[in-house]
């Protein structure tokens, strides 16, 4: 069990949104936790602005998703213009279609994220400690002791089991655990400006001004004529000590029309991109999530949803090992798991960084003769629609070399894997029943037992007793449908994760390799 003689079971540094998410997946596991953060109060500004439909998925068993969906703007299409003509339309909504309840990449600002996990935080009875900054960290072999400075400029011990550094990108955290964090600056600067304006522009949607030295993204934000844009410094702003939205304001006119009228301006903030990853996101009884552990450029809108989700797939797994449930090694999955998300995230955003404002010639070409109809072409092949969609709505992501995943033999190869997040399906749970949301079934606090084409074993399943519930998809015509549409084999078994992805999966249900699951990959090494 945790130890008592620690002030915390978990120390969260950071509360921001992936220290937000982190706490709430703790405390409602009833997890003794303490955040906190160096800031008087929540930050005001929008920054990240897309929220993914993997995230959505999350929020849904926070009990947030609807607040989300109606503060936010579905993108419903994008729009690429070039030498001052719109050159395409890619519809974007309902993209996801089949893939998730959540089809589309909602807008909503990073401020409006972090009121709605803050707010679920306190509704468990959690606020976050503002003006406390970690600035010391010595590790035990049973506890880490963390100094902070207090709201009063006093500083304190607090002791902790465990220490979760969702710090940022100049995280205390890894500094003071000594973890490199390898990569380099883009030599260019990216403004963001939050305004007010009309202009040419469709209503609504995503605008893509391309050029032959870069790009401006038009966002459309919730409220009437409000737009976040997104673009690349000038070169002769570079450098300059105060840049206002004046400054660029004739750059932006150049590609988007004269016809653009700035009404007022909330926000205007320069930024110098980074792509840095920690070379570990572990030191011992401390784990680095979010900024703190990886910095990109924001081409995909990945940044935030990333630490949301490096928080949702640490959460569970620190609430199972502090409660003693489960072994300490069932932690050493986390970097396994997510070094390679962040690896890949961080060479696709570079790629597509570097070609979206490389100022060669033939860069300029394709970016505004070529690119905008191969992107209109591609979106209207289902495939690759399909392709788009799971990669950029993170649903894609899978952790299939994991040590927690197994796929025992007999199961088709097109069908879910273990690592994979199981599918969304609509089935009928009951005998007669109309397609229901399957999602919507799940309890993201235990382990799922997923039966297709058989019945649940009289005798249960041995080993995780009150972790587990079990759901039992018949072969009614509606289920062998939907289950072909996925290629899930009857009959097969999937247990899955708190966190949705699929841990152990076969076909005819073997209990003995459930319980072997159990005791080699979750309690080994609990005593
Ligand atoms: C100007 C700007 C625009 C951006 N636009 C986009 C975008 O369009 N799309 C996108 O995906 N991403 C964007 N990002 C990136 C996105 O904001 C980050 O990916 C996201 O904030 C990461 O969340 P986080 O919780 O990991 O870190 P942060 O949001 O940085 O939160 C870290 C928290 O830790 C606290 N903290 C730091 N040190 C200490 C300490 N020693 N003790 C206690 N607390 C501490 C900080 O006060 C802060 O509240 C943008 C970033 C910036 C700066």
């Amino acid at each position: 069990m945790a130890s008592s003689s620690v002030d915390t079971d978990v120390l969260v540094v950071g509360a921001g949104p992936t220290g937000l998410m982190l706490a709430n997946q703790l405390v409602r596991r009833g997890v003794r936790t303490l955040i906190i953060d160096r800031h008087e109060g929540p930050a005001r500004e929008t920054r990240a602005l897309g929220v993914q439909a993997r995230t959505l998925e999350i929020y849904s068993h926070l009990g947030i998703v609807e607040q989300a969906l109606e503060l936010g703007k579905r993108a419903t299409g994008a729009n690429m213009w070039a030498h001052g003509r719109r050159a395409a339309r890619v519809p974007v909504a309902d993209i996801g279609r089949d893939t998730s309840p959540y089809s589309f990449l909602l807008i909503l600002g990073q401020d409006d994220n972090e009121r709605l996990l803050g707010e679920a935080l306190r509704r468990q009875g959690m606020d976050v400690q503002w003006n406390t900054e970690l600035i010391g960290l010595a590790q035990q072999q049973d506890r880490v002791v963390a100094a902070v400075r207090n709201p009063n400029g006093t500083t304190r011990e607090l002791t902790a089991a465990w220490v979760g550094g969702c710090d940022g990108a100049r995280s205390a955290v890894r500094e003071l655990s000594g973890i490199e964090f390898q990569g380099a600056p883009y030599q260019h600067v990216f403004f963001v400006a939050d305004t007010q304006m009309t202009g040419p522009m469709v209503p609504d949607e995503l605008n893509i001004y391309l050029w032959p030295g870069g790009f401006h993204l038009f966002f459309p934000m919730r409220g009437v004529d409000h737009w976040r844009v997104v673009g690349i410094l000038p070169a002769a702003l570079r450098g300059r000590d105060s840049v206002t939205l004046d400054d660029v304001a004739p750059s932006i006119r150049q590609e988007a029309g004269a016809g653009l009228s700035f009404q007022h301006c909330s926000w205007f903030s320069t930024y110098r991109i980074h792509h840095r990853r920690a070379e570990r996101f572990r030191d011992r009884r401390c784990f680095l999530l979010g900024d703190a552990a990886h910095i990109h450029s924001p081409v995909g809108a990945q940044g935030m949803n990333t630490g949301l989700q490096d928080a949702y797939n640490l959460g569970w797994k620190l609430a199972l090992v502090a409660s003693g449930r489960a072994g300490a090694a069932l932690l050493d999955s986390y970097e396994i798991e997510r070094i390679p998300v962040a690896r890949r995230l961080l060479s696709t955003t570079d790629r597509l960084f570097s070609a979206a404002v490389s100022d060669t010639t033939f860069a300029g070409l394709f970016r505004t003769r070529l690119f905008p109809k191969i992107a209109a072409l591609a979106m209207r092949i289902e495939r690759l629609r399909k392709l788009a969609f799971r990669t950029i709505s993170q649903t894609g992501i899978h952790y299939r070399t994991s040590p927690l995943s197994e796929t025992l033999p007999g199961l088709p190869d097109a069908g879910p894997r273990a690592g994979d997040r199981f599918p969304w399906l609509r089935v009928a749970l009951s005998p007669n029943g109309s397609g229901e949301d399957l999602f919507q079934q799940l309890d993201d606090t235990r382990f799922t037992l997923i039966l297709v084409g058989q019945p649940a074993p009289a005798e249960g399943v041995p080993g995780l007793r009150d972790l587990l519930c079990t759901l039992v998809i018949s072969d009614d015509p509606v289920n062998q449908r939907e289950l072909a549409r996925v290629h899930i084999a009857r009959p097969s078994f999937y247990l899955l994760r708190p966190d949705g992805h699929v841990g152990l999966c076969g076909t005819r249900l073997d209990a003995a390799a459930v319980s072997r699951y159990v005791s080699e990959r979750l309690t080994a090494g609990h005593a």
